[in-house]
């Protein structure tokens, strides 16, 4: 699980532990609300691992992740890989400068290709496997002031639909999800009450509402549903 520290992520944590998952938390910088998703999962009865790395630095995540999968071999197959990770830096494509095109690209799209390359090859060697993407409603529409975090997500959306169709003679599913506004330390700044205006359910959605689906395509029930993406933005364009 990256991105399990805070918001939706820490709510997919929940859900899958809900499920029995044992799970791998990671988190880039923020120790004590890792610790605190941890102990939360730890609650529900299962077994949770914190795990710092920066996904958009493919050093780290061999030194963590890649250490961590050749340890377990065949003992211990990630099952679920949810690729949640990701950042904004918004700014109108004239005033962009290149850190923030490649800090957000890095972080998503970048992110989540080393992040699978390192635990695809044990999900096909197991036949079974679940990689839900988390994508957004910009990486579908577009959004102004988001060139480059649309850009990252639309090329996560067509990622998801290109590995769903390599593996899926070995049963693992590749999908992804588009939230649309979600409360969470990223939509914090912004003015919620007149951007809800804008959403026919009038308000935002909760973290909760989005790790559900999560729980719903990381179980055995949807097995037949790879390369979708799936909106969960209360009624929004798409
Ligand atoms: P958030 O509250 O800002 O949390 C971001 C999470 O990602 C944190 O756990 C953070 O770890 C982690 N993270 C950020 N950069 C990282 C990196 N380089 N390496 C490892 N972990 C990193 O965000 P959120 O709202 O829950 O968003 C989660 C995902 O949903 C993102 O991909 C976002 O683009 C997507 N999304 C969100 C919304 C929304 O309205 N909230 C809408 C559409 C899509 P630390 O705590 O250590 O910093």
């Amino acid at each position: 699980m990256t991105g399990g520290s805070r918001g939706i992520g820490r709510a997919v944590c929940l859900k899958l532990a809900d499920a029995g998952y044992h799970i791998l938390v990671n988190y880039k910088g923020n120790e004590e609300e890792a610790m605190k998703t941890c102990d939360l999962c730890r609650e529900r009865g299962v077994d949770a691992e914190p795990m710092r790395f920066d996904v958009a630095q493919p050093q780290d995540i061999q030194a963590a992740l890649g250490t961590w999968v050749e340890a377990s071999g065949k003992e211990r197959v990630i099952e679920v890989l949810v690729n949640n990770a990701g950042i904004r830096q918004d700014a109108l494509m004239a005033f962009m400068n290149d850190e923030q095109w490649n800090a957000v690209l890095n972080t998503s799209l970048q992110g989540m290709y080393q992040v699978t390359k390192q635990v695809l090859n044990p999900m096909l060697m197991n036949r079974y496997g679940r990689i839900i993407n988390m994508v957004s409603l910009s990486g579908l529409k577009g959004m102004a002031g988001q060139v480059n975090y649309s850009a990252a997500k639309a090329g996560m959306i067509g990622a998801t639909k290109a590995l769903a169709q390599e593996v899926a003679r070995r049963n693992v599913t590749v999908n992804a999800i588009a939230p649309g506004f979600i409360q969470s330390d990223m939509t914090a700044d912004l003015d919620e009450k007149e951007l809800s205006q804008l959403i026919p359910m009038k308000r935002f959605g909760k973290p909760e509402e989005v790790s559900a689906l999560v729980g719903f395509l990381a179980s055995p029930d949807s097995a037949y549903i790879t390369g979708q993406v799936i909106s969960v933005n209360g009624g929004l364009y798409t």
